[in-house]
């Protein structure tokens, strides 16, 4: 039951065929990354790690990431992926709490980690896994479905980290769900990893090992619209996925590519962008699908619920013909096949189609639990649902519209008012290029809205303020207006609306920093 069997089988299957690559060079077959996995296995092992330890990976994105990744699974142990961007006390936490034995480390984050580290955890940087090549690959270690292989933690938004206990089963099931609804993978075709590893989107690379894919690390280690059409057009039948920011990176350099001179034209070789992690506003796609073209499949997922709650495929989203085409673009799609979706009521009643209520998943991507928190996972999970956290709708033929997150809805004057809606709004005025809608504290209403903005254009809140007049119901119009140069983001590009509640806060109460 351990994935390495994936691993130890493609080193079978495709031995010589290439399975990591930094950039335009390939850095192993299949045969060399699994024989890596085994030695890299034996000296775990002589460090006295036991199966269901935990082991922290806290490294930038590099092909070492999987081969570490795959290390730690052969010898049965757990892998918790820290965010390469936290503070060393923030993944100190992690690596405390989830009671790690060791810290598999780049130089950087060795010196981050530096004097944070916690007691009875170990730190092995960057140059001690290669001098494994002289010792005797170890079997792989023997690990039962259900137990815990990425052990991810929350970002915390909501106070501390929680650690998303994911089990093989999950994993297993999570890769079989990618290739049932996004794309089935043959050997030869390439994931790119321009995403943080450590996150939801390093699952990936999953399919792709277990068909004998070829899963490549941009050199840059992170996005950028040339790079990711140069690796497309060397490695061919290219995918990989994109947080929405990363969409419109790509369509921004795309248009500007036309426009140099170049003209329109396909970036050569790319497969499947796998869009998700955050809402993609209909307007947006629909640029990104004229200016990219036919290589778009959403998915629905959550940290607790990974890669695929549910699946917008390429079918649906190229299907023009079909008479609620747009309708069906502008939600999230519907229920993948290994789980089932419900939108229930605050007393956990399942709605009829069309009302909204929270997003209940059930299945066999769910978590476990949280990591050492029991009153946490009872909270997510009731009545063996997973509540998301997520309000959405579904329609009579089981298409989910997002319509936001719970902690994100605006209730003013007693009315329920949905951010996305009028960012959605908000985007379709052609000297917006971003928008974020908060709720900030009223006397008079509860909660006001609030727009901040990013702008491309020049554009006066009047004009601003008539146009989501043309668009949604008065009583939704943003109240109070900032503009600013950028909006704070994590590093998956998702909008921290927690910080601009803390920001809008600040300035109110006259102690902010000027937008
Ligand atoms: P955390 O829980 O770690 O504080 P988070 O709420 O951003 O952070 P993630 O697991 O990173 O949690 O992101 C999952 C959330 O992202 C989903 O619950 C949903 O709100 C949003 N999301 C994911 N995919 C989509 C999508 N395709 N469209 C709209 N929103 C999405």
């Amino acid at each position: 039951m351990n994935l390495a069997h994936w691993l130890a089988r493609s080193a079978a299957i495709f031995g010589d065929r290439p399975a990591l690559a930094h950039g335009d060079t390939v850095v192993c077959n299949y045969r060399e990354f699994a024989d890596r996995a085994a030695r890299g296995a034996h000296w775990l092992r002589g460090r006295g790690l036991a199966p269901g330890d935990r082991v922290g990976l806290f490294r930038g994105n590099a092909p070492d990431y999987l081969v570490w990744l795959w290390t730690v699974w052969w010898a049965g142990l757990v892998a918790v992926p820290i965010n390469a961007k936290l503070h060393g006390r923030e993944a100190a936490y992690i690596l405390g709490h989830s009671g790690a034995r060791l810290c598999l480390v780049d130089a950087e984050r060795g010196r981050t980690l530096g004097a944070h580290l916690p007691a009875g955890c170990g730190l092995v940087g960057a140059e001690a896994l290669p001098e494994v090549s002289g010792l005797p690959p170890a079997d792989i270690a023997e690990r039962a479905e259900d137990d815990d292989a990425w052990l991810f933690y929350t970002s915390g938004t909501t106070g501390r980290p929680k650690g998303v206990q994911l089990t093989v089963r999950n994993l297993r099931w999570c890769t079989m769900a990618y290739l049932a609804e996004v794309q089935p993978v043959s050997p030869g075709d390439a994931m790119l990893h321009p995403a943080p590893l450590s996150h939801g989107g390093g699952l990936y690379h999953l399919p792709y090992v277990l068909n004998g894919g070829l899963n490549v690390v941009p050199a840059s280690g992170g996005f950028d619209g040339a790079e990711i059409a140069a690796l497309a057009a060397r490695w061919r039948n290219a995918s990989f996925f994109a947080a929405p920011t990363m969409v419109h990176r790509l369509v921004e350099w795309a248009s500007a590519r036309a426009a140099g001179g170049a003209g329109a034209r396909p970036i050569e070789g790319l497969a499947t962008i796998c869009y998700g992690g955050g809402p993609m506003y209909l307007a947006d796609i629909e640029r990104a699908l004229a200016v990219i073209g036919p290589h778009f499949a959403q998915i629905y997922g959550q940290g607790e619920s990974p890669m695929t709650i549910t699946v917008l495929p390429k079918h649906v989203v190229l299907d023009r013909a079909q008479p609620r085409h747009r309708e069906r673009l502008a939600s999230v799609g519907y229920a993948q096949p290994m789980v089932e979706v419900s939108v229930r009521d605050a007393d956990g009643r399942a709605l009829p189609a069309g009302e909204p209520g929270e997003v209940c998943v059930r299945g066999e991507v769910v978590m476990k639990g949280y990591w050492k928190d029991p009153a946490a996972t009872a909270k997510a999970i009731r009545d063996g649902w997973l509540h998301t956290g997520d309000v959405g709708a579904l329609d009579a033929d089981g298409f989910l519209t997002l319509l936001d997150r719970s902690k994100d809805l605006i209730i003013s004057g007693g009315t329920n008012i949905y951010p996305r809606e009028v960012e959605e709004a908000l985007l379709t005025h052609p000297a917006v290029a971003e928008v974020s809608v908060i709720g900030a504290p009223d006397a008079d209403w509860g909660e006001v809205v609030v727009a901040w903005v990013v702008l491309r254009a020049p554009a006066a809140e009047a004009e601003l303020d008539a146009h989501c007049l043309e668009h949604i119901a008065r009583f939704k119009r943003p109240k109070r207006w900032r503009f600013t140069e950028a909006l704070p983001k994590n590093n998956y590009g998702k909008v921290l609306k927690t910080e601009l509640r803390e920001r809008e806060r600040a300035l109110v109460a006259g102690q902010g920093e000027k937008t």
